[in-house]
């Protein structure tokens, strides 16, 4: 038997460190999952009664087409029904869209360090991909424009940036799209757009307008709380989502996972306190991290980067041994840790953790 040749080196995916596993390997009672940037507050009241009240229907398959949700975000966005495509978590759609336009030999453009799922997805599908380092932890527009040739398909763009939680600015991106040949496709990963507060964020959904070869992709894994359910939706110009379509699986989203996310978009009051706890908390981490002298990136989401200043896999395993599971190792930042937005609590424990391992070590030496 014989692999592709595009797949045989790839990594299995390793996810953020299960709290269960982690009781029971360390024998702790009490752990706290700061590591994949899940909602520290659930999910939408609504959501979760849609979800029981599909129950009884789960004999029969799913709604291919998503209808109600399809309709519910597309008068939401304001923008056409056939500009939007589903998928099992934006992960899916990342997955969808390689599929659909990358051919072997074709180049795709991303950051160094982002998302992983865009290298993956481009590389089974045979795409020679191209790095460009970040800039102070931000996209290098400039340097990823220098990038393009007549093979380039898709520039990838994770806005906030997943680590660094950095973001692209509406003047410089729209610099950079109206620089990028139109056949080229940009596709903006906004999985954290709802936490952003910053005036200078994009309007992304604005910009679909201008730019046909731009595709939004977005989650209900993160604020809307729902990440085991399993839907992200992709929205851009009608032809590019067409094609999307085409290579979609006809049952990819659950009904439980459209009902939740219909439910979802209604709770706006539910979307807007966890924006407000997620503020709150980011300007706590970073006051703490300034007290305790630490730098990190500036961060736009719900989870904040920052400067240990010690090799990351020492302070992830002791923070472990703490009860608290956070994400490190990339390979552009040592000795950085990324840690998800708690609740206050929790953003309060991880901070006395983290003074507690750095002061050991200090005594160690
Ligand atoms: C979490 C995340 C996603 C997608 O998550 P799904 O659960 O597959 O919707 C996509 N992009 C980035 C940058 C993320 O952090």
């Amino acid at each position: 038997m014989q692999p592709k040749q595009s797949i045989i080196h790839l990594p299995v995916y390793q996810p953020g460190k299960p709290v269960e596993e982690v009781k029971r390997e360390l024998g702790l009672k009490d752990v706290i999952k700061l590591a994949s940037n899940e909602n520290p507050f659930g999910c939408s009241e609504q959501a979760k009664l849609a979800i029981v009240n599909e129950i009884a229907h789960a004999s029969i398959y799913p709604d291919s087409f998503s209808t109600v949700l399809t309709s519910a975000l597309a008068e939401q966005l304001g923008v056409e029904r056939k500009q939007l495509i589903f998928g099992a978590g934006s992960d899916e759609v990342i997955l969808m869209l390689a599929r659909a336009y990358i051919t072997p030999g074709d180049e795709t453009i991303m950051a160094d360090e982002t998302f992983p799922q865009y290298k993956h997805n481009s590389e089974i599908e045979g795409a020679v991909i191209i790095e460009v380092p970040l800039k102070d932890g931000t996209h290098d527009l400039e340097a990823m424009l220098a990038k393009v040739t007549d093979k380039t398909k898709i520039i990838w763009i994770c806005n906030p940036n997943n680590p660094t939680g950095t973001i692209v600015r509406q003047e410089e991106l729209t610099a950079f799209l109206r620089q990028v040949p139109s056949n080229v496709i940009v596709a903006l990963d906004e999985a954290y757009y709802e936490y952003v507060t910053d005036a200078a964020y994009p309007d992304s959904i604005a910009l679909i307008k201008e730019f046909n070869n731009v595709i939004v992709l977005r989650t209900f894994s993160k604020i809307h709380g729902l990440a085991a359910l399993r839907v992200g939706y992709g929205v851009g110009h009608a032809d590019l989502i067409h094609y999307v379509n085409q290579v979609r699986e006809p049952f990819n989203t659950t009904r439980f996972g459209q009902a939740a996310a219909a439910a979802s978009i209604g709770d706006g009051a539910f979307l807007q306190s966890c924006r407000d706890r997620n503020s709150e908390g980011r300007l706590y981490l970073c006051a703490a991290f300034d007290r305790l002298g630490l730098q990190y990136f500036e961060p736009h989401g719900n989870f904040v980067m920052v400067d240990t200043k010690l090799p990351s896999k020492q302070v992830f395993d002791a923070l472990l041994r703490k009860g608290i599971i956070a994400r490190a190792r990339w390979s552009y930042y040592p000795t950085h840790l990324r840690i998800t937005v708690g609740s206050q609590e929790q953003n309060e424990k991880f901070i006395q953790a983290l003074e507690e391992v750095l002061d050991e070590a200090a005594v160690l030496g």
